[in-house]
């Protein structure tokens, strides 16, 4: 008995702790694990996989599920036209934003001066890039289950929100189909909660794998580059998001980027914003107290349509290219450069390394160089990593608004201190 009560809390303290302090533990550990394997972590990697493998699961059902839940919960048609125009113009707003931010930092930390373009030797893996009108024509499905089965988001939120408005409309006789829903959205979203379990150690795995392949020797030449995207990035978040958090939604800050953690964390390490949807919409939920019904509609819509890290990287980007070449650009291409790249993050899929395919669509309309995309894509990754992250930090600020602005948020768990949350999990 005495015994029992000695040992209890020895084994109790990983389980107790909560997981974004787990995710963090992972990633550091991961990060030393992949400085001492080196090229040997590649075998903790499955690790990781196994967790992309088990969230990715969950994307294309929770995500209609939720969505048709999410329309259905709103009786009202005016207010969902609301809620999707706010969330378009708050989305198109910000990216816009980002890429002046990104292209600002390029000017005045010059990344791509003295890098000697010839000498880099890495393959670009651009495809080419769709083009707006058939972005647009591309969202509606023609076959709803196929949309579903190849995992198109896009065209997954067009046949969802054109059910749920049909549910909404045949009033009682859609009753049991309504109900269905709700049902099989709350056990995904008890699936999600059980997958999450496994963060921490899908994330060492993760962080192992790609510190272990980028040692410092690759990563020195273009330190500025990397280091120039970063800041940025965490400008934009810290600076920016946070600033609208307290002046448009009259918020605390600093609880917005508390409860980011988690899906951050996930975004960093998977480098796709669609994968981290499950983790994203959890802690609207959880952490920002925004209803099912506005996170369920906003946050899809952003992971496929909101990009600012990619448009902040293609700012920097594209300057680093111009630098390294040597040829100049006017105002007018810095123009034409913000629209582009704003418009190219609809079309940009939430997954790893989409922003590089989008990169060359920027650096086309400007008439930069398409080689210039082979160094950057040495180190895609990495800058990946960063630009996933706020990715999803925007599609966060952006349904935290728009909760608060249609009364959808729930001060007191918003304001709820972790302590608190903790201790009630404890
Ligand atoms: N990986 C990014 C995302 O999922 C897209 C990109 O490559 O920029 O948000």
């Amino acid at each position: 008995m005495q015994q029992a009560t000695i040992a209890q809390p020895r084994a109790g303290f990983w389980s107790r702790l909560a997981l974004w302090k787990k995710i963090l533990i992972g990633m550091a550990l991961g990060m030393l694990a992949g400085a001492i394997l080196g090229p040997d972590a590649q075998m903790l990697k499955p690790i990781g996989t196994l967790f992309i493998n088990a969230i990715k699961m969950l994307i294309v059902p929770l995500v209609f599920c939720s969505l048709v839940v999410g329309v259905t919960s709103m009786q009202d048609t005016r207010k969902l036209g609301r809620i999707g125009l706010k969330s378009l113009v708050l989305y198109m707003g910000t990216t816009a934003v980002a890429i002046s931010i990104g292209l600002a930092m390029g000017t005045v930390f010059m990344p791509g001066e003295g890098i000697n373009m010839v000498a880099a030797e890495a393959a670009a893996s651009a495809k080419e890039a769709p083009t707006l009108v058939q972005t647009l024509l591309d969202m509606v499905p023609k076959n709803p289950v196929s949309a579903l089965a190849a995992g198109n988001i896009l065209q997954i939120i067009v046949f969802a929100l054109g059910l749920g408005i049909a549910l909404n409309l045949s009033g009682e006789k859609a009753k049991p189909a309504v109900e269905l829903f709700e049902s099989l959205a709350e056990g995904m979203y008890k699936l999600t909660e059980l997958v999450m379990k496994l963060a921490p150690y899908g994330v060492f795995g993760l962080m192992a794998w790609v510190s272990g392949k980028y040692g410092m020797e690759i990563l020195l030449p273009l330190i500025k580059v990397i280091a120039v995207v970063y800041l940025g990035c965490i400008i934009h978040v810290v600076v920016f998001y946070s600033g609208l958090i307290s002046t448009l939604g009259r918020l605390n800050p600093v609880r917005y980027l508390k409860g980011l953690v988690n899906p951050a964390a996930v975004a960093f390490t998977t480098t796709s914003s669609s994968g981290t949807l499950p983790a994203t919409i959890k802690a609207a939920r959880e952490e920002m107290g925004v209803s099912k019904g506005i996170s369920s509609f906003v946050l899809p819509l952003g992971a496929t349509i909101n990009m600012d890290g990619t448009a902040l990287y293609q700012g920097v980007c594209a300057l680093f290219i111009s630098q390294a070449f040597g040829i100049d650009l006017t105002f007018s291409d810095y123009l034409l450069i913000i629209m582009t790249s704003t418009l190219a993050s609809i079309g940009t899929a939430g997954v790893p390394g989409a922003g590089l395919i989008m990169l060359s669509l920027v650096l086309t309309t400007v008439g930069l160089p398409m080689e210039g995309l082979a160094i950057i894509a040495g180190i895609d990754r990495i800058l990946d990593m960063a630009r996933t992250t706020v990715n999803v930090c925007g599609d966060m600020m952006v349904t935290v608004l728009v909760g608060k602005s249609e009364n959808e948020l729930d001060e007191t768990v918003y304001n709820r201190s972790s302590t608190a949350a903790e201790a009630e999990l404890a």
